[in-house]
């Protein structure tokens, strides 16, 4: 995408691609959306794509391939050991992060799990940025503890640092000197912190974070899964990277880092993960759990197809008219909020647009799931599906009682290439609709409540009528319109 000068004087956002391919969405009247999401348990995982009209939950698996991609997957080598295919991934990676070793497994998940049972040890610590659901949930479950030390505005709602997800570095050395290297399993930076709105990291940061870690012998871990957007932010946010190459910048950020891996359900638009490094010691003893959890060495539980379509969606990467479309539409609907009112996490970052539900659902406790209200409230006002980011999203502590979530974001994903600029502002302008009639919109409490990652399949109702008092303001104010 490319921000072009009209004859108006407006800087109008342009598609640098043709869509050739379409897939049909339905738009359901509010009364079987109504239906929809209550029979979803109120919760937006539940849905059915069938009911759903613009599909904003996540940007993982659902992106736009573009032909060449397509026409790679023809020449997939599907053989069980020796696979052509995984040479050339293999290839395509080494020379991407100038790395040695590349490992497959079939999604970022599978990845930290491979990692966490590589380094983490019980009563360990993982110091990082932020966490992210599974990488909590594996460090978690091999007895490791989660310290997170993003700077102090990364987790303000607004602010006008254009580096929110960096890593403090004063609170890094004090975590080392408290906790003791010895007891610290890594270090993790992830690029464009998911769940606190798609933030960027800095290459100063990240040069910083290195350096520190390799003084102490710590070793540190790369979450990639965001590359591109914060690959975006570096080149336009920091300037000594103005005119510095992609590749060059992906370059550095592999001389950094001991470990990188990446769910290629985001970076690679494609399907699948993939785990880096350059270290001998630690390559062998993770390539010995590749063919235990995952598949032989040169599939790793991926589809060949979807490997080939990595190795050039990994390369597409590198073209800032590829990578700039999500952040650009982020900030497209993000002014376009603004400008109504609409509480938003700023500056924007990349994945998605992140409304802040506490703000904008002030009158509902982070008990009664204010982002989780919201995101239920803006299907059925909209047809369109986001995702709660916030005390839902988080695990009970062990006496029963809520971790309520730093934030509490309704993120609107923008999967690549998927959307266009009239689909944004319908996306807008319900969502005005619904601020304006904030007030109607209550809480939710469980009805079925599993005990890990509860966000995904958990089943919640309404406190109240609140979801009726709602559909008959639309009725009022958009008559019989959908
Ligand atoms: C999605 C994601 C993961 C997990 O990847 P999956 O492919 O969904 O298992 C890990 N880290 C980050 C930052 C992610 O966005």
């Amino acid at each position: 995408m490319r921000e072009v000068k009209f004859f108006s004087g407006e800087n109008i956002p342009l598609e640098m691609h043709k869509v050739r391919m379409v897939q049909r969405v339905y738009l359901r009247p509010i009364e079987e959306r109504a239906e929809a999401i209550s029979e979803a348990g109120y919760n937006t995982f539940l849905l059915r794509n069938k009911d759903i009209f613009l599909d904003m939950l996540t940007d993982s698996g659902v992106n736009a391939m573009s032909e060449n991609q397509y026409a790679s997957m023809l020449q997939a080598d599907d053989s069980y050991a020796g696979s052509e295919t995984y040479y050339r991934l293999e290839g395509v990676l080494q020379d991407m992060f100038n790395m040695e070793h590349f490992l497959p497994a079939h999604q970022g998940r599978a990845c930290e799990h491979i990692i966490s049972r590589l380094l983490v040890k019980p009563d360990s610590t993982a110091i990082m940025n932020y966490h992210f659901t599974t990488t909590k949930a594996h460090i978690c479950q091999l007895g490791g503890k989660v310290e997170e030390i993003i700077i102090d505005e990364g987790l303000e709602i607004n602010s006008s640092l254009p580096f929110k997800g960096n890593l403090d570095i004063e609170k890094l050395k004090n975590s080392i000197a408290r906790i003791g290297k010895k007891n610290i399993c890594f270090v993790r930076i992830e690029a464009g912190t998911n769940l606190v709105g798609g933030q960027p990291v800095s290459m100063q940061n990240m040069r910083e974070v290195s350096k520190i870690c390799r003084a102490e012998g710590i070793t540190l871990v790369y979450d990639a899964s965001l590359l591109s957007d914060n690959l975006y932010f570096i080149k336009i946010r920091e300037k000594e990277f103005a005119d510095t190459d992609i590749r060059e910048i992906t370059r550095e950020i592999g001389s950094l880092m001991d470990i990188i891996y990446f769910s290629a359900r985001k970076l690679g638009a494609a399907r699948g993960g993939g785990i880096l490094t350059s270290d001998q010691e630690m390559f062998l003893q993770m390539r010995e759990m590749i063919p235990l959890y995952e598949g032989f060495l040169t599939y790793g539980g991926m589809s060949v197809r979807e490997m080939e379509a990595m190795a050039i969606g990994l390369q597409e990467s590198f073209d800032m008219d590829i990578i700039s479309q999500t952040p650009i539409f982020v900030k497209v609907l993000c002014e376009e909020l603004i400008s109504k009112g609409v509480p938003v996490v700023t500056p924007p970052g990349g994945l998605g647009c992140h409304v802040d539900a506490g703000q904008f659902c002030s009158h509902i406790p982070q008990e009664k799931y204010p982002a989780g209200a919201l995101s239920a409230a803006f299907y059925l006002a909209s047809g369109v599906r986001g995702m709660e980011r916030g005390t839902l999203s988080e695990q009970r502590n062990p006496d029963g009682s809520e971790t309520p979530a730093h934030m509490e974001l309704l993120r609107l994903a923008f999967p690549k290439r998927v959307f266009t600029l009239s689909q944004v502002k319908y996306v807008a302008d319900r969502l005005t609709w619904l601020y304006e009639n904030r007030q109607l919109i209550g809480g939710l409490e469980f009805t079925e409540e599993p005990r890990v990652l509860r966000f995904f399949f958990g089943r919640l109702k309404p406190i109240g009528d609140w979801p009726e008092k709602l559909y008959k303001k639309f009725r009022q104010d958009f008559g019989d319109s959908l």
